[in-house]
């Protein structure tokens, strides 16, 4: 808004941006060889995490879910034709502030949208008397779980600089904020979003074996087998099964990097950590192409021999707007035109707007192509255990996430890898499945399915 800024250009000699940008995209670059040292490095990485705690980066961690909801628990929740008789959900998105404020004003804030929902809610849901609501609780950050209803927050991730939950049970502090709201409801499944997502999309589908998060953050998890888990050690499922938590975001091998993702790391609340998820996932995209851009700016003039101010706002661009550049195919580019003026207060001529497409598709498709990698990698690491039980049959992975949902241009680079990596034939049984919201759904079945009370419906 307003007349835009601008601050003189650092740089006296200038070069040109062509260097700069083959630059990037040579070290952006992911062909084959580069993938498939990436989704070996996942697979190693996953079995040194289940060997033993701290074995590699990837936490692998123990969901407690070792039954996924099928069968009996279908009946009982409406039959074969209509299975989830009825659900009711109300979106509430966390105020900015308080992702830097105490763990008692998130948790206070989290109980206080329940109670509201609750109250809506109202009759259209009979509980029995004497029995206490109870709550199937998606948590989207590291948790390591100490049992289905139970589970310490590792770290916070994605932005997140909460004071004071760090090491506590989230389960705990949520209770103790529906303690202080007057509300009677108990948590009976504390599930990681991606869990949740793997639980609800094998509710409808016995296909499902693993469940992705492409979103602001990313993560994966996939149904195990406890003997394929050696740091168990005596913990047994009636099943034999069990969904690991791997916390992928955490991943950091072979993972081609720029001085714009190390600058990025730099500045972060949380560097050194969560380097797979600063490099593919929704919350990072805009801000790496922002620092190329800027740099672009400073020392190859881009948008002339001023650098716009705004351009040095961390976290200025944000994935929509890539989205928007990378989809409009006008001659013009016009989308990108608009936006780097709207965005960034930046007057660009033709040729400047075909450069940030560029830089935009450049580090999009890195992103795409290294997130299909590392599921080919979770798949081969579970049909190298099974010998065919993956590949030689349908499979089906259960993909929620923003990212994923409205990105076409980032979707369509994810699945060339994955075909690429496995090959046309293999790949055709590898269905990657976009499933909305499943996260949710997938808690309830999982709360149900751990109720505190006798099945006697
Ligand atoms: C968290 C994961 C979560 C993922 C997707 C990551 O930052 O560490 O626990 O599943 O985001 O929401
Ligand atoms: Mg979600």
């Amino acid at each position: 808004r307003g007349i835009p800024r601008f601050r003189m250009a650092v740089s006296s000699n200038t070069v040109s941006v062509a260097p700069i940008l083959t630059k990037l995209q040579k070290e952006c670059a992911t062909p084959l060889p580069l993938l498939r040292l990436v989704a070996d490095s996942m697979a190693a990485d996953m079995r040194a995490g289940l060997a033993v705690d701290g074995g590699s980066d990837l936490k692998m961690i123990l969901s407690y879910v070792d039954s996924l909801p099928t069968g009996v628990l279908r009946v009982q929740l409406g039959g074969k034709e209509e299975r989830v008789e009825a659900t009711e959900f109300e979106q509430v998105s966390i105020p900015q502030e308080l992702m830097f404020g105490t763990s008692e004003e998130l948790f206070d804030f989290i109980a206080s949208g329940l109670a509201k929902f609750a109250q809506k809610e109202g009759g259209k849901f009979h509980l029995p008397h004497g029995r206490q609501r109870e709550i199937g609780f998606t948590f989207s950050f590291p948790v390591k779980q100490t049992s289905i209803d139970s589970g310490i927050l590792i770290k916070w991730t994605k932005g997140f600089a909460v004071s004071g939950t760090a090491g506590k049970d989230v389960v705990a502090c949520l209770n103790e904020a529906m303690e202080r709201q007057g509300l009677d409801m108990q948590v009976s499944a504390l599930v990681n979003d991606t869990v949740g997502t793997l639980a609800g999309a094998r509710y409808w589908d016995d296909d499902v074996m693993v469940a992705v998060i492409l979103g602001t953050g990313t993560n994966a998890c996939y149904v195990e087998r406890m003997d394929a888990i050696p740091k168990l050690q005596g913990y047994k499922s009636s099943s034999g099964r069990t969904i690991i938590n791997t916390e992928w975001g955490a991943f950091s091998k072979g993972l081609p990097l720029t001085e714009f993702d190390r600058e990025m790391d730099a500045a972060s609340i949380n560097p050194g950590e969560q380097i797979f998820e600063k490099t593919i996932s929704g919350m990072y995209l805009g801000e790496i192409v922002r620092r190329v851009l800027l740099k672009l700016a400073e020392v190859a003039t881009l948008f002339g021999n001023s650098v716009p101010e705004k351009l040095s706002m961390p976290f200025l661009l944000r994935t929509p707007h890539l989205c928007a550049m990378q989809k409009d195919n006008s001659e013009d580019f016009q989308a990108a035109g608009s936006i780097l003026y709207e965005v960034a207060g930046v007057e660009s001529n033709l040729n400047a707007r075909k450069i940030v497409v560029e830089v935009c598709d450049t580090i999009v498709k890195r992103g795409g192509r290294l997130a299909g990698a590392g599921i080919v990698g979770i798949l081969q690491k579970m049909e190298d255990d099974s010998k065919g039980l993956i590949f030689g049959k349908r499979t089906v992975v259960a993909m929620d996430g923003g990212l994923y949902e409205n990105y076409p241009q980032y979707r369509k680079y994810l699945q060339e890898a994955v075909t690429e990596l496995l090959g046309l034939e293999i790949s055709k049984n590898v269905v990657i499945e976009h499933t909305k919201d499943g996260s949710g759904i997938g808690a309830a079945l999982l709360a149900s399915a751990n109720s505190k009370y006798d099945h006697n419906y």
